[in-house]
């Protein structure tokens, strides 16, 4: 089951400009910047209530943000729902059609386990499971 929106990812093209943009919009301050370095982007997080806003920015030209950004322009790249066991729940989701870009969930930023279903089986949307990494 998916438990609830975590976060909605949003690819631009300069973090720091894009930054100064949402402080203003959201009317308070991002809690986190991070490099993912297994998807090669730049985030920063948004707390709103209980869902979360990430803004990525690509930092090689062969990363997925970049590829988005040449295809579509800036703008909503994902949407981040939230799990108990990924494991489980790619699991159940194979068994009724979907198809996931990674073959195993893998580390995200802020502390996730993630994983992308493909865009293909779930109406144009691309869809990120994501888990809390218990220490
Ligand atoms: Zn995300």
């Amino acid at each position: 089951m998916l438990k609830k929106i975590e976060h909605i990812g949003i690819a631009v093209k300069n973090i720091q400009s894009s930054n100064e943009l949402f402080k203003k919009l959201f009317g308070k301050e991002l809690y986190k910047t991070e490099n993912v370095e297994s998807e090669k982007v730049t985030t920063s997080f948004f707390m709103l209530g209980e869902s979360k806003i990430e803004l990525l920015e690509a930092q090689d030209p062969n990363s997925a943000i970049a590829k988005f950004i040449e295809k579509r322009g800036e703008g909503i790249h994902h949407m981040a729902f939230e799990v108990d066991d990924i494991y489980a729940e790619i699991e159940r989701l194979k068994k009724e059609g979907f198809e996931t870009i990674n073959p195993e969930p893998k580390k995200g930023a802020d502390n996730k386990l993630i994983c992308f279903l493909h865009p293909k089986t779930t109406n144009g949307v691309l869809i990120e499971l994501c888990q809390e990494i218990k220490a």
